[in-house]
């Protein structure tokens, strides 16, 4: 499953929002569900559509997304130097596909601050400069392994590779991230391959503010956002705290109640699944049978066999086809057999650009 780690400065609200998400996930009580871990959590990537499929076909259960949540409590200034328990925390962060960095940007004089002042720029200096430090480690170990090899001319990847280390190198040393450096195509091939860099994993800078803040931000979100349109991240604003204590409300329409109070929509945890969805360019297939409807992440542009091989490898080894609906023409038809006599299902082949919210059904050899 894809796996989000929470990260940030202690006192920031990082349990505060993990309670509040792995609350979500209680919520969801006909989901199968296993909690693993204290700070651990998988929860649901919600999506109206399996409630719409669920009430159409009536299947036996109904598998939604899930995501992976990790708590990585502990992050200090120093980090990277091994500084409490730093390096333990660094490569905590290296399992994750996406990182969710928590900021401090409320004001409480009951809430002691690590740096005594709430500055929310600084605290995210803090952070980045101790993931970029030691993804220049990273970076000197890598150059000093392929060192020998640029001066073969057998190497010709070496070379490709020496400067994709340079421009990453130079981006560090400026205090930029990994994930800002600017790449041709020759060099994202080569960079694919495994430098697992703490910086160029996806990022979403999440904002804690006070509830009157909630909806609309508040002078810390503002200089954030400023900081954060240049460098091209994502950012979001969550009221952790009174987020928590609405998600503990078991009525579905007591919590949207207390929402709209807030001027939302929508909560903290689905605004955070939907946004690091966006992040990851995930998107969702569908497969819908009488036993089971299930929603199946992938990756945007992938091609029919890929999203064959999620639901196992021989399909796609063994692909042949695919049939796909829209799940439009499902909702709107109301069954499978119904969307057949329509001519609304299409046969389709290996080259086929799986589309989000695609109902599949895929052929294949054994
Ligand atoms: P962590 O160390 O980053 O995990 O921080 P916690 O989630 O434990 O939060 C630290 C303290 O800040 C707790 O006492 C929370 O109740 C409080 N807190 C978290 N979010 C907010 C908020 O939005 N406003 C206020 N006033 N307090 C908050």
């Amino acid at each position: 499953a894809l796996k989000c780690g929470i990260v940030g400065l202690p006192n920031v609200g990082k349990s505060t929002l993990f309670n509040c998400l792995s609350n979500t996930k209680a919520q969801a009580a006909n989901f199968p569900f296993c909690t693993i871990k204290p700070n651990l959590c998988t929860i649901i990537v919600p999506d109206e559509r399996l409630n719409k499929l669920e009430e159409l076909v009536k299947p036996q259960k109904v598998i939604p997304a899930t995501v992976e949540i990790v708590d990585i409590a502990g992050l200090l200034k120093g980090a990277s130097r091994g500084e409490g328990l730093g390096n333990k925390f660094l490569a905590k962060i290296r399992e994750t596909d996406a990182i969710i960095h928590i900021l401090r940007c409320f004001d409480d004089d009951n809430v002691i601050h690590v740096n005594e002042t709430v500055n929310p720029i600084r605290d995210k200096e803090i952070i980045d400069y101790e993931l970029q430090i030691k993804d220049l480690e990273t970076i000197e170990l890598r150059f000093s392994k392929i060192e020998k090899q640029i001066q073969d001319r057998r190497y010709k990847q070496a070379k490709l590779e020496w400067e994709v280390l340079l421009k990453y190198k130079e981006a560090l040393e400026n205090g930029k991230s990994a994930r800002t450096v600017q790449f041709d195509t020759k060099e994202k091939l080569m960079i694919a391959k495994n430098l697992f860099l703490l910086t160029s994993k996806p990022i979403l800078y999440v904002c804690n503010v006070d509830e009157s803040a909630a909806a609309l931000g508040n002078k810390y979100t503002r200089k954030i956002n400023e900081i954060l349109q240049k460098e091209g991240a994502e950012l979001l604003i969550v009221a952790a705290k009174v987020e928590s204590e609405i998600a503990e409300i078991k009525d579905y329409k007591e919590r949207l109640y207390f929402l709209k109070e807030l001027g939302l929509m929508e909560s903290g945890a689905n605004r955070l699944i939907k946004s690091a969805y966006k992040l990851l360019h995930l998107e969702t297939f569908l497969t819908v049978g009488k036993q089971e409807v299930h929603a199946w992440t992938f990756l945007t542009g992938s091609r029919a066999p890929q999203c064959a091989g999620i639901i196992h490898s021989d399909f796609e080894k063994g692909f042949i086809r695919a049939e796909v609906i829209k799940y439009s023409d499902f909702i709107t038809l109301g069954s499978e057999y119904a969307c057949r006599e329509a001519g609304k299902i299409k046969i389709e082949g290996k080259e086929y650009t799986v589309q989000d919210g695609d109902i599949m059904h895929f052929l294949f050899h054994v």
